[in-house]
């Protein structure tokens, strides 16, 4: 378990316990096949996680109650020494911001008051409903968040999170929860359609329309600011297509669906470097697309603040460059990189935008099966399925895998490394 600890702590997250105080229908923990290495604990003594704080980044956000690793995560706030622990890391880290994934449960007045106490506390709340009625459908049991969370707005920021389950708690609950939360001044929502596995598949019984649905919420809040991200979302383009601000951000002109042209006279490679050059301090000019116009708007950014607009994550150039340089360094002739379903595209685009024209090809889940399409969760066993029917077709000199598929030592979640696709094609494998 120490070894799982160390990884998570090396990416600025502490696990502190694997244990919740409810069950979600739609709790991934229970989706897992049984071949795969989740590590599961009860709360973790004080003494241990002390060992470990001084490991942490002070110059990163530290996060707690996020999964980073095959440690099942459980609800912080439900640890029983989860004050001690948090004024611990403030003796320690002064200044660092802390985020805090919660179902908002423990969230009471006096919970509130102490992490405002912190200072540069952010929460993330699992809402997935407010009214109790439609909450007891999800958790099993009635309970009122809403309380908490009206004392908490304006004392802590808040980022809000749904699991998308329309044919649970139906489609308006969305609607009223959303706007209700708007009014709490929620930083931004974040709407989540459901991943299952085979194993959970009936659990979830997600119907067809979900994506549409989902989308159609998006667009009850377009007149809005405030970021609602559906996501997983498969992204086929690098247009700067900004999704929200968030309240206090100083790009706060901007408006949902605008795309950003060009920054200081220079156009974004991708979102993530419009992102990077928005929240540059200095004087900016911003060129952008607005229904069918061009808009030019001046602001300016100080040490400290923010511009608040978001977008989908997609991917970085230095990223980019990084695969062909390794695709250049191995002399391969005919390249083949693999990835998830939701990534292809935008991988492909990439690369040919930086003149590299290689075959990039999605890899199916087949170990976990469902709708599960992202590069996390695909194993050895996925890879070497895939290799194997491009084998029938064409023969690649070079592989190469995304390394978020991978722990620091190369294994998948069942404990396989990469390096057997390898020995069993007999043909160079790295990751990316
Ligand atoms: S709050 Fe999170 S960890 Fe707890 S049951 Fe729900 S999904 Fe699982």
């Amino acid at each position: 378990m120490e070894k799982y600890l160390a990884d998570a702590v090396k990416r600025n997250v502490l696990p502190i316990t694997s244990r919740c105080n409810v069950r979600c229908l739609f709790c991934s923990h229970t989706g897992n096949p049984l071949e795969v290495n989740t590590v599961s604990f009860p709360h973790l003594p004080f003494a241990k996680i002390n060992e470990f704080l001084p490991f942490l980044d002070p110059g990163k956000k530290i996060v707690l109650g996020e999964s980073a690793t095959i440690i099942n995560e459980g609800e912080p706030l439900f640890h029983p020494d989860f004050k001690k622990i948090l004024l611990k890391i403030r003796e320690l880290f002064p200044k660092t911001p802390l985020s805090i994934t919660t179902n908002g449960l423990l969230l009471t007045r006096e919970m509130v008051d102490f992490l405002t106490s912190l200072g540069e506390v952010e929460l993330v709340i699992s809402v997935n409903a407010l009214t109790p009625a439609k909450r007891k459908l999800i958790f099993g049991f009635y309970s009122d968040i809403y309380p908490n969370l009206y004392y908490l707005s304006g004392k802590i920021p808040f980022t809000a999170s749904f699991v998308f389950m329309p044919h649970v708690v139906g489609y308006e609950e969305y609607v009223l929860s959303i706007k209700k939360l708007m009014q709490l001044g929620v930083e931004a929502v974040r709407v989540f359609l459901p991943g299952f596995t085979e194993k959970n598949k009936q659990l979830i019984n997600a119907p067809r329309d979900l994506e549409k649905l989902s989308q159609k919420l998006f667009a009850e809040f377009l007149e809005e600011r405030t970021p609602v991200i559906i996501e997983p979302k498969r992204l086929t383009d690098f247009r700067a297509e900004v999704l929200g601000v968030t309240p206090g951000g100083m790009a706060y002109f901007l408006k949902k669906k605008d795309i950003i042209l060009k920054i200081n006279g220079q156009p974004p490679f991708s979102r993530m470097e419009a992102h990077k050059l928005l929240n540059t301090p200095g004087e900016k000019l911003l060129e952008i697309f607005r229904q069918g116009e061009l808009l030019t708007f001046n602001f300016s950014l100080k040490p400290g603040q923010k511009a608040g607009a978001v977008f989908y994550r997609d991917i970085e150039k230095e990223r980019l460059l990084g695969i062909i340089s390794k695709v250049e360094k191995a002399l391969a002739k005919s390249p083949l990189i693999l990835t998830s379903y939701l990534a292809t595209t935008l991988i492909k685009k990439g690369l040919q935008k930086l003149g590299a024209n290689y075959l990039v090809l999605p890899v199916k889940s087949r170990f976990f099966g469902g709708n599960i399409g992202c590069a996390g969760l695909l194993t050895v066993e996925d890879y070497l399925w895939a290799v194997t029917k491009v084998l029938k077709v064409r023969k690649p000199d070079y592989l190469l895998l995304p390394g978020i598929s991978f722990d620091d030592r190369g294994r998948d979640l069942t404990g396989r490394s990469y390096l057997e696709i390898e020995d069993y094609f007999k043909i160079k494998t790295e990751i990316f």
